[in-house]
């Protein structure tokens, strides 16, 4: 298996660094608003990458963090507390938001047939785990307090600018704006492991601490939280690129520091997805959603589909031309496989064999998920291949794709119309009402029956999917 790694920027063989076994970290969401179709992008490279492993023979362990406190995701102690700031907004609690955008982004991934990763962790419920590799970088004068607020030292971990490829004046530059307001760090670059002393008025949580009452910064908790759960060495650590700089650089900093050794070996990145105006982003407010696309009536596998069309280390940029296409060709596929009847014959093996290995080739090649596509319209265009051979090949190549190309049997039976057809008159009568959120309730139950709708302004289209 060969990954781009954006700590060497070359591609590499992969290793792991126990036989079989691949130890794998992925940055989770701010649960202070719904997740947006660009971090859904991110979650999909890392199902995909997930599962190729998987699929290749590793035994994958992977941990996700949920960061649920305002704070952490901001280097400087001059914003505003993103959750408190949500609470208001939404007129609820902060404990509240955090519940309700966690459900929501397990709901968002579930309906692009991302695998849940086996440990995901609140960034509140680790707390002493912090305290403790504060406390060590202390001791060992990797840390320094100053106007009650404990620093990382910058100066003191050598390899600080590898990962990001930029120099200290680069970095800088990038850093100047919320970074250098600090004035009690000792280098601009420095960042936050614990503040006792903010600037913040109003701050939602706080707790206790050897240095004071306060709340921890931004980047302790993915290290905190990728120790506890899989030890002091780990293989494969994700994110968005915009993460390479600073959060993924300050956690290895503070890592290695803390270690005293070589954390991560492989740090994997996939490119922004942006629209016309830029990169998608969750602070700037305008964004959209998977329940915007569903809304607009595609199924949410078809982002999946646009998404593995195209590497993921490019850019993507969003547009509704090219979730059209995308809709086209999954269309065109599915109706395809849907007709292909198993005769239950003898599989052409040496065939499948060939396609089986250019499919695992183009996987195991940094993830080129789009060969893979192509590939499936070779695989229903083969004459020579009959038709077990096809429905074989196309359900190994979903193990990793997760397009649900095989469409479970589905039969659509008096009773289930029936009860579609009240669930949509129930609908109607909620949005009449005005009561949204129960009626897009009803709407999540219908596709899960296997039925999207689409309101229009001759009234509610049914589409079995
Ligand atoms: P966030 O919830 O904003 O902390 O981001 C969660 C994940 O999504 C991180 O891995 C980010 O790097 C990634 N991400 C943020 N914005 C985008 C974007 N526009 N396109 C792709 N990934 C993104
Ligand atoms: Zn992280």
């Amino acid at each position: 298996m060969k990954l781009y790694n954006t700590l060497t920027k070359q591609i590499e063989v992969f290793e792991s660094n126990e036989p079989g076994i691949v130890k794998m970290y992925t940055c989770g969401p701010t649960v202070y608003h719904y997740a947006h179709i660009g971090n859904i992008r991110t979650y999909i490279f890392e199902d995909i990458l997930e599962k190729t492993l998987k699929y290749i023979g590793f035994d994958v362990k992977r941990v996700m963090n949920i960061t649920d406190v305002g704070h952490l995701s901001d280097d400087s102690d001059t914003g505003e507390d993103k959750m408190l700031k949500a609470a208001k907004r939404d007129n609820t609690s902060v404990s509240e938001i955090a519940d309700f955008y966690t459900k929501e982004f397990y709901k968002d991934i579930d309906s692009v047939n991302i695998k849940k990763p086996n440990i995901i962790s609140k960034a509140t419920d680790n707390i002493p785990e912090y305290i403790k590799i504060i406390k060590k970088l202390l001791d060992d004068g990797y840390a320094y307090i100053s106007n009650n607020n404990v620093y990382f030292d910058v100066s003191k971990y050598p390899d600080y600018y590898k990962l990001s490829g930029l120099n200290k004046e680069e970095l800088l530059v990038g850093a100047r704006d919320d970074v250098s307001l600090d004035e009690h760090k000792h280098n601009p670059a420095d960042f936050g492991l614990w503040f006792t002393n903010s600037k913040f008025d109003h701050q939602a949580l706080k707790w206790d601490s050897p240095w004071g009452e306060g709340y921890p910064g931004w980047h302790i908790e993915c290290s905190a939280i990728s120790m506890k759960f899989l030890g002091e060495y780990l293989d494969i650590h994700c994110g968005g690129v915009d993460n390479i700089f600073p959060h993924h650089t300050n956690e290895i900093a503070q890592s290695e520091s803390y270690l005293g050794h070589k954390w991560c070996n492989y740090w994997i990145h996939s490119g922004h997805l942006n629209d016309k105006n830029g990169k998608m982003s969750k602070s700037n407010g305008e964004f959209l959603t998977m329940k915007s696309l569903i809304d607009k009536g595609y199924n949410p596998l078809v982002y999946r589909l646009l998404c593995l069309q195209s590497h993921y280390r490019n850019n993507l940029v969003f547009s509704y031309e090219a979730m059209d296409n995308a809709k086209n060709t999954y269309e065109k596929l599915v109706n395809k496989i849907s007709q292909i009847e198993d005769e239950k014959l003898s599989i052409n093996k040496e065939l499948v064999d060939s396609y089986i290995t250019k499919f695992k080739d183009s996987i195991e090649n940094d993830l080129n998920t789009a060969n893979t596509i192509t590939y499936l319209f070779d695989i229903l265009k083969d004459d020579n291949l009959n038709s077990s051979s096809k429905l074989y090949l196309i359900k190994e190549y979903d193990k990793v794709l997760s397009l649900d190309l095989i469409k479970k049997e589905k039969k659509i039976d008096n009773e289930l119309e029936d009860k579609v057809n009240k669930l949509v008159e129930k609908r109607n009568l909620l949005k009449k009402e005005k009561k949204y959120e129960e009626a897009d309730k009803i709407r999540e139950e219908l596709l899960k029956l296997g039925v999207q709708i689409k309101d229009t302004r001759e009234g509610v289209e049914i589409k079995w999917i």
